[in-house]
């Protein structure tokens, strides 16, 4: 067994076939511990279900799209056709039922907390039992009860010394050691989250626990490219980044990587290794402190979906930085991260992901203090180490509203 930490997300996890494929790397390389995020699309699956239920819809059929996606990926991996994977599936979708029609006075976001994670204890139930099947001796750990946190639903912030005593003695020596990233619990037994794409930050975190070798995070992709694939046509492989590159990346939105993931794995020395769990002979992308990046490349880092703000003073006061720091406060309390921020001395635009569970009692608050305007569906590009004769291309046909640069970074935010 090797002192590594490997992290399988939902593309790794999305069908029987898949999972099959994850027993067999995990039986290859013998990793320490095994960190999983929920089945493809089961996260989205289980904020819809909590969206049914806060507009009054009915939430049954969204409990059957689960239920049906789940069980299929079961009936692939085992011949009974009742079995416990079974039952858990169905106890866990009664707990939501239940918990959803007795929520309806509880915060958003703590009702939040106590559903979406369910898509992470399927998850790793099903692959648990799957591992036991081929033999492999499971220790299946509960991370609400390793990953001890604050109660800031949605946006938990962990508990380092107490979570690292939890995870250093429930991990088992001869064992194939497998837990939920994404979750964590409180004091008083709640779940929390830690974020969307959370569960590569628990992987780092946990990896950081154990002093590991390494933290492989196993992707659908050959590694760390300079472009999304799903939005540019031929993305090049980028075989080494720095630990300070690959942060810059992730802050501006790259998905590969969580932006937290880094600084955990940076504190100990620990490389991150971003493979592709289809081709296992490639060697991916390795991040760590010695890598160099050459900046031939440019990097292009596509946000969809980004909603801008603009906030202009009622009285013509200037946004200096009493204002500023209210904005900031504000974006704070509403657990959201400007985008890409611009002022003059009246008005002060602020580009963020554009989630109306949080956006729009923002902008009423705002509307409370400044004239406020909005303009939602726009695209942010970032792109590291750009080159200026390849903008004009990109730009065509585009809106352009904001562009900015420094002398590595360029934003634009278009329509
Ligand atoms: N399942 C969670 C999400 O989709 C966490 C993760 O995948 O990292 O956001």
């Amino acid at each position: 067994m090797k002192n590594v930490v490997f992290k399988f997300g939902g593309a790794a996890l999305q069908s029987a076939e898949s999972i099959k494929n994850v027993e067999q790397i995990i039986d290859k390389f013998k990793p320490r511990l095994v960190v999983v995020s929920a089945t493809a699309k089961t996260t989205n699956a289980f904020e819809n279900l909590v969206d049914a239920q806060l507009n009054d819809q009915n939430i049954e059929n969204h409990l059957d799209k689960i239920r049906k996606f789940h069980q299929e990926i079961i009936s692939g991996l085992f011949e009974k056709e009742k079995n416990e994977v079974l039952e858990n599936l169905n106890k866990v979708l009664a707990y939501c039922k239940a918990y959803l029609e007795y929520s309806k006075d509880t915060p958003f976001d703590e009702v939040y907390d106590q559903i979406v994670p369910s898509g992470e204890l399927l998850s790793s139930k099903i692959l648990g039992a799957y591992l036991q099947k081929k033999g492999h001796n499971l220790n299946w750990m509960d991370a609400r009860k390793v990953l001890k946190t604050d109660n800031r639903f949605r946006k938990a912030t962990p508990y380092l010394k107490h979570s690292k005593d939890e995870l250093v003695s429930q991990i088992k020596a001869s064992s194939t050691n497998l837990i939920q990233g994404f979750i964590g619990g409180t004091e008083n037994n709640l779940m929390t989250t830690i974020g969307r794409e959370g569960s590569d930050y628990s992987a780092a975190l946990f990896a950081n626990f154990i002093e590991a070798e390494e933290l492989v995070v196993w992707k659908d992709v050959d590694g760390v490219l300079n472009a999304d694939p799903r939005y540019f046509n031929t993305p090049e492989l980028i075989p080494n980044l720095s630990y300070k590159e690959a942060i810059e990346l992730s802050y501006y939105g790259a998905t590969i990587i969580h932006p937290k993931t880094i600084q955990p794995l940076a504190e100990k020395n620990i490389p991150l290794r971003v493979r592709s769990f289809q081709n296992t002979q490639n060697e991916g992308t390795t991040i760590n402190s010695t890598a160099e990046f050459d900046g031939g490349k440019s990097i292009y880092i596509y946000k969809p979906n980004q909603l801008l703000i603009t906030l202009e003073s009622e009285d013509l006061s200037f946004f200096g930085e009493s204002k500023m720091s209210e904005i900031y406060h504000s974006l704070f309390e509403h657990k959201l991260e400007v985008n890409l921020i611009q002022n003059s001395a009246v008005n002060c635009s602020i580009c963020v992901d554009n989630d109306p569970h949080k956006t729009s009692t923002l902008i009423e608050e705002f509307a409370k203090k400044f004239k406020v305007k909005y303009n939602e569906n726009l695209e942010l590009l970032t792109i590291r180490h750009y080159q200026t004769k390849l903008l004009e291309e990109l730009l065509l046909n585009k809106d352009l509203i904001i562009e900015q640069k420094t002398r590595s970074t360029l934003k634009l935010l278009f329509k």
